[in-house]
C-alpha cells in the first residue's frame, strides 16, 4: 500500500498537471458515474493530500467560482493506482517525472494481482488528424478518469472514490492524525502536531509499532516507514505507547518530518544514513520504488534497515533482523539495537 509521502506526490502531480483547469470527468468503467457526472466540467482548483486520503477541490466553472465547493476523496488501498498521459508538454513531463507515468501499488507493492494492475498507458503522444493530441483510451477497469488541456489521469482500483461536501470532508480529516509532510502537520502548526502524536501514544498500552500504523495516530506512515523509524529511534516495537518517554516520541516525529517529505519529494523511502549503505548483494526481498534504475539512486537493497531484511544481519549490530505479524502487518526489528 502507498505510504503517505506517495499520497503527497500524487496531490502535486495533480495539480502540476490540472489546477486552474476545467476538466472533463468520467467513468469509463461506470462504477463512478454519478459522481463523474458530479464534477464534469468544474475547475480543479486544488489537490492535498492527507496521510493517505486524497482531496481534490471542483469549483463551478462560472466567472466568480460561484456555487458550492465539491471535494473528490480517493484512497489507493492496496490496488489503487493512477496512471498518467501526457501531450509531451513540458510542464506535463515535470509532473509525472518521466519516463514513469504510473504512481500507486509499485512503490510498496511487491507483485500485485495481474488482473488487477492493466497495462502502462503507453501511446500517449497520438495526435489526431487536427493536429491536435488526443487521450489514449482507458485501459482495464478505469473508475475514474480526468482529462485536461494536456493530460489525462486514470485511476483504477482505489479503495475509496466519492464525491464530499466541505462538511463531509471535514469529518474525514476529524478521523485522521496528524500528517508529517502537510505544512502545518494537519494540527495548525508542526509544534502542535508533534505535541498531539507524543500525547496520543502516551495514552494508550498498545504497543507503539502498532500506534504507528493507526492513522488516527499519525496520518501516513506505512509499514515501511514504521519499521524504519522505530529502528533509527533504538526503540522496541513491542513496547507499549504510555511506556515510551515523551523526548522519545518527540524526536521519532522530528525524525518522520525529515524522512518523509524527502520522499514526497524523491518518490523513494531511503531510511539508512549513507556509512550504512551497503548493498545486500541481493539478499532481501525486493521493494520495488519510483527511483529503481535512476542515476544517483541510493539501491534498494541498501534503502533499508530493517524493513524486509529478516534474516539479513542488522547493518549495525550483525544480528539477524526479526520478523513477525503484528496487527496483521509483518514487523521487522533488531532484537540488539531496539533492545
Ligand atoms: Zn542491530
Amino acid at each position: 500500500m502507498p505510504e503517505g509521502h506517495t499520497v503527497h506526490r500524487l496531490a502535486r502531480a495533480l495539480d502540476a498537471l490540472f489546477g486552474g483547469q476545467a476538466l472533463t470527468v468520467s467513468s469509463p468503467q461506470g462504477r463512478f458515474a454519478g459522481g463523474a457526472a458530479l464534477l464534469d466540467g468544474r475547475r480543479l482548483a486544488s489537490a492535498e493530500a492527507w496521510g493517505k486520503q486524497l482531496f481534490c477541490s471542483f469549483v463551478p466553472d462560472l466567472p466568480g467560482g460561484r456555487g458550492e465547493e465539491r471535494w473528490l476523496r480517493v484512497h489507493l488501498g492496496l490496488y489503487g493506482a493512477w496512471t498518467f498521459a501526457g501531450d509531451g508538454s513540458a510542464e506535463v513531463v515535470h509532473a509525472i517525472g518521466a519516463p514513469r507515468r504510473r504512481i500507486g501499488e509499485r512503490e510498496t507493492m511487491p507483485a500485485p494481482a495481474p488482473d488487477s494492475v492493466p497495462g502502462v498507458a503507453g501511446a500517449d503522444d497520438r495526435v489526431s488528424d487536427d493536429g491536435a493530441w488526443a487521450p489514449p483510451a482507458p485501459r482495464g477497469a478505469v473508475r475514474l478518469r480526468l482529462l485536461g488541456t494536456h493530460a489525462v489521469a486514470d485511476l483504477t482500483g482505489p479503495t475509496a472514490c466519492e464525491v464530499l461536501t466541505g462538511t463531509e470532508k471535514a469529518a474525514v480529516e476529524a478521523r485522521l492524525g496528524p500528517d508529517p509532510i502537510r505544512a502545518d502537520g494537519g494540527r495548525g502548526s508542526l509544534d502542535e502536531a508533534r505535541a498531539a502524536f507524543v500525547a496520543r501514544v502516551r495514552r494508550s498500552r498498545v504497543t507503539v509499532g502498532q500506534q504507528l500504523m493507526d492513522q488516527a495516530v499519525i496520518a501516513g506512515v506505512g509499514n515501511i516507514y514504521r519499521a524504519e523509524v522505530l529502528f533509527r529511534a533504538g526503540v522496541d516495537p513491542w513496547r507499549p505507547g504510555r511506556d515510551v518517554p515523551a523526548a522519545v516520541l518527540g524526536s521519532i516525529w522530528d525524525d518522520l518530518v525529515v524522512l518523509m517529505r524527502d520522499g514526497a519529494d524523491h518518490g523513494a523511502i531511503v531510511t539508512t544514513r549513507p556509512a550504512d549503505r551497503v548493498p545486500d548483494g541481493g539478499g532481501g526481498r525486493v521493494t520495488r520504488q519510483n527511483t529503481d534504475g535512476d542515476d544517483g539512486a541510493v539501491p534498494r537493497d541498501a534503502s533499508f534497515y530493517v524493513y524486509h531484511r529478516d534474516t539479513l544481519p542488522c547493518r549495525v549490530c550483525g544480528s539477524p533482523v526479526l520478523t513477525k505479524e503484528l496487527a496483521g502487518r509483518n514487523l521487522f526489528w533488531c532484537g540488539v539495537c531496539q533492545g
